[in-house]
């Protein structure tokens, strides 16, 4: 599976190159004596305590799927018959990532549509779907002055949008490099949204965002570089110590975001319900909808509404944690291993990740879940569920609790 990394291979190299201590090497090889030459930095060893991965401390096991759209998320608006449908789906596992951009640059694209030219402040518009997508879309409407909008869906709860994991980095997607430029800006207005709420300086969310360290086992593989220097730092490397005679060489970003999914659910939900209609309803085609404009925001559902074979599921597997101190907990790590097969036969991508994802109505010190898979067209009646006990296996061996 092609994947959405960063390869702005020309940058990333000179970054390594420099932080690697390389630049010295070649300075001195050169011929240079310079006193003033820094030696390379010992990375920093950061100490982190392994969570409790013993079988009475795992919580809920969750399963779900990434509405992956090959090619890139679609994010245009179009005339259906009498209609004017914007289309916003299709983020594969950067939904979170880049929603309040996504959601930004889709309602722009429609609001200045030659379609929409008769679109006025109080018209209907009725979005699709009520994940992380349809209520940032719904949010930013609210905020550009529409009053008159409507959320309809089949499903308000337990979506994968409450059960996503809360990393911000644009990973997991499969886009075409022109895309490239317009996921940068939609992930850079998202991380100055999210941000904002980590800082309490965003005015209508408190909640739901926070600023901890991010690990990755290289620059690439963070999805990251594209915001260094824009709106994060730099990352460093750092060796990680997790008492248990396992080390790891790792790159730290140290102004990574975890978004708190269901938390910031609840948030958006509570804030758009005074503003927005909420009608549960199965949407089979557009013509259904009374409303002159439309929005397509239903994840999975976005495809066969739009006739589009390029989105597929993309299965997740999650395990929730209980009973931990959410103290040696406030970090993110993702690290892939690679790929195998499922015992169904299909291709999985198993990795481990870890961030401080706590579910609204558990006890103060049920934090953290583990992740995860990606197992490209798994549906619910292969749950593949045996991806559970391996997934916690490469967890443990991973903080080196197994030898
Ligand atoms: C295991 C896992 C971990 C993840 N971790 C992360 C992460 O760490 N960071 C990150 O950025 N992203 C992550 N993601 C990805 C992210 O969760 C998704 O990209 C995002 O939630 C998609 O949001 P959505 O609103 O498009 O879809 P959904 O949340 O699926 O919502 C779709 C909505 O559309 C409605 N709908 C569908 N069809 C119809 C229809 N025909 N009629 C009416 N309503 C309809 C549904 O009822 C629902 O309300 C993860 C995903 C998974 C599965």
């Amino acid at each position: 599976m092609r994947k959405y990394l960063s390869t702005i291979s020309f940058s990333i190299s000179i970054l390594i190159f420099v932080s690697c201590g390389w630049a010295q090497s070649a300075a001195r090889i050169a011929g240079s004596t310079s006193t003033e030459m820094k030696l390379p930095a010992t990375p920093e060893v950061r100490k982190i305590t392994p969570p409790k991965l013993d079988q009475a401390y795992l919580g809920k096991e969750i399963l779900c799927e990434r509405p992956m759209r090959h090619g890139s998320p679609q994010l245009s608006v179009e005339k259906i018959g009498d209609q004017v449908v914007a289309h916003d789906y299709g983020h594969g596992g950067s939904g979170w990532t880049l929603a309040p951009g996504s959601a930004e640059y889709v309602n722009q694209l429609f609001v200045t549509s030659p379609y929409a030219s008769d679109l006025k402040k109080d018209s209907p518009i009725t979005i699709v779907g009520a994940g992380v997508i349809g209520l940032f879309t719904a949010y930013d409407l609210v905020q550009r002055g529409y009053t008159n909008i409507t959320i309809m869906a089949d499903r308000f709860e337990n979506l994968t949008s409450h059960n996503a994991g809360g990393l911000l980095a644009p990973v997991s997607m499969d886009n075409d490099p022109k895309m490239q430029a317009v996921i940068e800006k939609i992930g850079l207005d998202a991380y100055r949204f999210y941000a904002q709420v980590a800082k309490g300086t965003h005015p209508d969310f408190k909640k739901g965002a926070v600023i901890v360290p991010s690990y990755f086992d290289n620059r690439e593989e963070s999805g990251l570089e594209p915001y260094v220097g824009k709106v994060m730092q730099p990352a460093k490397e750092v060796v990680l110590d997790f008492g248990t005679g396992t080390t790891r060489k790792m790159v730290a970003y140290d102004d990574g975001i975890f978004m708190d999914t269901a938390v910031m659910m609840t948030s958006l939900t509570d804030y758009l319900k005074p503003r927005v209609k909420f009608v549960q309803k199965k949407v089979n085609q557009f013509k259904d909808i009374d409303s002159h404009f439309v929005i397509n925001c239903a994840g999975l559902g976005a495809g066969a509404l739009n006739s589009d074979k390029a989105v597929v599921p993309v299965q997740g597997h999650l395990i929730m944690l209980k009973d931990q101190k959410p103290q040696d907990l406030q970090y993110m790590i993702l690290v892939y291993f690679g790929e195998a097969k499922t015992k169904s036969g299909l291709k999985v991508k198993r990795s481990f990740y870890q961030f401080p994802k706590h579910l609204p109505g558990t006890g103060v010190n049920d934090v953290g879940v583990v992740g995860g898979t990606f197992i490209e067209g798994a549906t619910w009646d292969m749950p593949n569920q045996e991806e559970f006990a391996i997934m916690m296996e490469g967890a443990r061996k991973f903080y080196g609790l197994t030898k």
